[in-house]
């Protein structure tokens, strides 16, 4: 692969490794193990002096496709797949961490993140606080002799809210701690983490890089000797892998990935600014508005806004599920980066173990709703949105 090819051909030849058969596409190896061709052969594989296979639990050809594809585009040495999002985040943080230790993350998390950081890691003694990421006083103050990692997503879920990435990995660097980004939302098309002084990147593979509402992945980028030194032997033991057949599903879903998010990314700030001049939405959360609270940050570190919105509608939660029971292209569901699009209520369902005092700090309301847009005409997305609105009203 040449290193002046732009994301959208990384995303299409990067990680090929073609077979003797010369196929096109990329070869799916639905194997457990590999076979030798000699006992000796066989030691030299397990003692390291042959690179090849051993078991896909630790590597497979199609997973490292996967891998290395990822690596173009995130411009990262390394990259570890796993079976989910979430085995990607849980194995980034347990790799690294060990009794004693601390974590300082920001509150507004994934649920399941926010799960691992505020329940998991205490019971094996690793202690964690909880900031608000956008106040880098409050990273500050929450650092401890022991803080070992610091751990964020950008923009956040449900509410859109962006963490200055440059100023927390300036704050890593000077207590030598190391910075995890989970960067879901803004896609690797649109925020670069490692470039912004992240030291690991994680993903959930599920949302935009399938794209397809198909099956679950996820991956770990940091530098060659992190993978090797940190993580390597966490992942080979305990076995988040993933399966050669999901990431076959996903280097498909890679080679549409531009064209995909670029399209669900101008349809959703279309749908913004329609929702913004409704009458019945009291407000409207989008990073690429002028009008969302870090208009200036969201410029400085993404490349553009997001496939995602989160509004707020009149009348509370019954206006809420009114609305999403009146649609009826876009579909009711928690997941997102699909092709089809996608609304939630988060106070209800992602983020429904929560608090009601957690959930007003995060600034998740009763009246607010989540929308992934997805590859619809969007002039269908935006009557259908209408036409509930006119429907709701009369409810
Ligand atoms: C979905 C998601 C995850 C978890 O990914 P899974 O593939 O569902 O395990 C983690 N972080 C964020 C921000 C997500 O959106």
């Amino acid at each position: 692969m040449s290193t002046t090819w732009k994301p959208a051909t990384r995303l299409i030849h990067g990680g090929t490794l073609r077979s003797q058969h010369g196929e096109t596409s990329e070869a799916l190896y639905l194997t457990q193990g590999f076979v030798y061709d000699s006992a000796e052969a066989a030691e030299a594989r397990f003692n390291g002096d042959d690179q090849g296979y051993i078991y896909s639990r630790y590597a497979n050809p199609t997973v490292t496709m996967f891998e290395e594809r990822m690596c173009a585009m995130e411009g990262a040495e390394a990259c570890l797949a796993t079976s989910s999002g979430m085995g990607a985040v849980s194995a980034a943080l347990m790799c690294q961490l060990e009794a004693g230790d601390h974590v300082v993350a920001a509150r507004a998390l994934f649920g399941s993140c926010r799960y691992v950081v505020e329940k998991l890691l205490p019971k094996f003694g690793v202690a964690s606080t909880l900031v608000d990421g956008k106040s880098i006083d409050a990273w500050k103050a929450a650092i401890r002799p022991e803080t070992k990692v610091l751990f964020l997503e950008s923009p956040t879920n449900p509410t859109l809210e962006l963490v200055d990435i440059k100023a927390v990995a300036e704050l890593a660097n000077e207590i030598g701690a190391v910075l995890v980004v989970d960067n879901v939302f803004a896609t690797p098309l649109y925020q670069n983490p490692l470039e912004l002084g992240a030291h690991v990147v994680v993903y959930s593979a599920t949302k935009h890089i399938d794209g397809q509402g198909r099956c679950l992945g996820g991956a770990v980028l940091s530098t060659r000797d992190w993978i090797d030194e940190k993580m390597f032997d966490y992942f080979r033991h305990t076995g988040p892998s993933m399966s050669p057949f999901n990431a076959w599903v996903l280097l498909k879903g890679m080679e549409t990935l531009p064209l995909r998010v670029a399209q669900q990314t101008t349809s959703a700030g279309t749908l913004a600014d329609y929702l913004a001049e409704k009458n019945n939405v009291k407000r409207v959360i989008y990073p690429g508005r002028d009008d969302h609270p870090q208009a200036e940050l969201a410029r400085q570190q993404m490349a553009a806004g997001s496939t995602l919105i989160a509004f707020e509608v009149e009348g509370g939660k019954q206006a809420a599920f009114e609305l999403e029971n009146a649609l009826e292209i876009i579909k009711i569901s928690n997941n997102l980066g699909d092709a089809k699009s996608l609304i939630t209520h988060p106070a209800t369902t992602t983020h429904k173990n929560l608090s009601d005092e957690e959930r007003d700090t995060l600034g998740i309301s009763a009246s607010m709703l989540r929308l992934s847009v997805g590859l619809e005409d969007v002039g269908d997305l935006q009557d259908d949105l209408e036409k509930a609105f006119t429907v709701s009203a009369r409810a």
